[in-house]
Formats: C-alpha cells, structure tokens, sequence
C-alpha cells in the first residue's frame, strides 16, 4: 500500500462523516450480485429514491460497510464497493499525486500546488499528513462548535458523528450475517485505495 493510500485508510473521513456519498443503481446490482445477497440486503446501505440513494449513515454515522478499529478503517465491500468510492479523492490527495507526477517526471511542481515547495517526498508525505490532520479537526471542530447553532448542516446523528470523528470504534458487517459469501475487509479510506484502483 502507497503512503497516500495508509494516509486516506487512517483518514477515513469520507466514509464516516460526508452523507452525501452518491449511490446508483448499478452499484447496489455490483453488491448484490458481487457478495450474492438479495437486493433487500444491498438496499440497507443506502437510504433515498431510486436515482437518489446515498450511503446510509446512522447510528455510528458511517457506512454500514465501515469498520473502525485503533485510529484505522476497514472497508467490508472494498471489492465490489460502490463507483463513487473507487472515483474519488479529495483536492489534498489530488495535490500530492500531481506533486509525485510532476517530480517523477523531472519536472518542477506547479506553484499553484500548496505542496510545491515540499523538498523530497518524505516532507511531502509529512505536509500531507499534517493537511489531512487539520482538514478533519476542523471539521470535528465545526461539528462540536456548531452543533446547536442555526444554519449549520446538522444530521440527526450529529452526536454520533462527533464521537466517530473523535475516534470511536465500531464493527458493521457487509454482506449482512447469515449470507452466502463472506466479505473479507479490506482497508477503507473513500480515496481509491487498495488494487481495484480506478
Ligand atoms: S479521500 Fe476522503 S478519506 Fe481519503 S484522505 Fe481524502 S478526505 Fe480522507
Ligand atoms: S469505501 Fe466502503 S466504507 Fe467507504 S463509503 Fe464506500 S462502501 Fe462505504
């Protein structure tokens, strides 16, 4: 595993915080056909309309597939996980990437990258790290400041949402017990972590 992908496993923010995780249904049919459970079962991630379901957050205000255990996440759908999951990466990832793709080819790095001026890979992995650190304290900072106030994005879980941020563990099971096949976890991360990137 690259440092980027250690560095989104132990971030995790985007499986355990962001509702809006983008499901269709093609996604549910690769769950359910993937891991042979009925179609039931893969509706219980998700929550919406057809053509508008999102990732099922309550409870541990994470993914039903998201397990978190000593500052660390597994994924238990990693290998038919939905598109969104496999697509995307927030902008600080992207910037590191593109640092990495620029530096491998002799080139300078972009000066509208915030990491350029990074001397080796080890202080970029060093100012990524940092970035991804404030990025989810803020965040928890947001949470907790704004918890009661107005004009705040406020889930129903939000006191479940500050103790995942704040490192709460939890075990979800995907495919559901009881089912034929057994997922085995994989680390989770919303980035494309892991050999099924992209
Ligand atoms: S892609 Fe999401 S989970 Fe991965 S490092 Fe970025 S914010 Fe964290
Ligand atoms: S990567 Fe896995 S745990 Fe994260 S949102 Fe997607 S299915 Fe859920």
């Amino acid at each position: 595993m690259s440092w980027t992908d250690e560095i989104c496993v132990s971030c995790g923010l985007c499986c355990t915080s962001l509702s809006l995780v983008r499901i269709t249904e093609d996604d549910l049919e690769r769950l359910r056909r993937g891991y042979q459970v009925t179609r039931e079962q893969a509706r219980r991630m998700v929550r919406g309309d057809p053509g508008e379901f999102t990732i099922l957050m309550e409870k541990t205000a994470a993914c039903p597939a998201l397990s978190s255990k000593g500052g660390s996440y597994r994924c238990q759908a990693y290998e038919h996980r939905p598109g969104i999951c496999r697509e995307y990466e927030c902008y600080i990832l992207a910037f590191a990437k593109e640092w990495l793709k620029q530096r491998g080819a002799h080139q300078s790095v972009d000066e509208r990258n915030p990491f350029h001026s990074a001397a080796d890979e080890e202080e970029l992995a060093r100012q990524v790290r940092e970035s991804i650190q404030r990025m989810r304290a803020s965040f928890l900072h947001d949470c907790v400041t704004h918890q009661n106030g107005e004009g705040f994005r406020r889930p129903d879980f939000m006191p479940e949402l500050i103790q995942t941020l704040s490192g709460a563990e939890f075990a979800h099971s995907f495919p559901p017990a009881g089912t034929q096949s057994a997922a085995s976890g994989r680390p989770g991360g919303h980035g494309p972590t892991g050999s099924e990137a992209g």
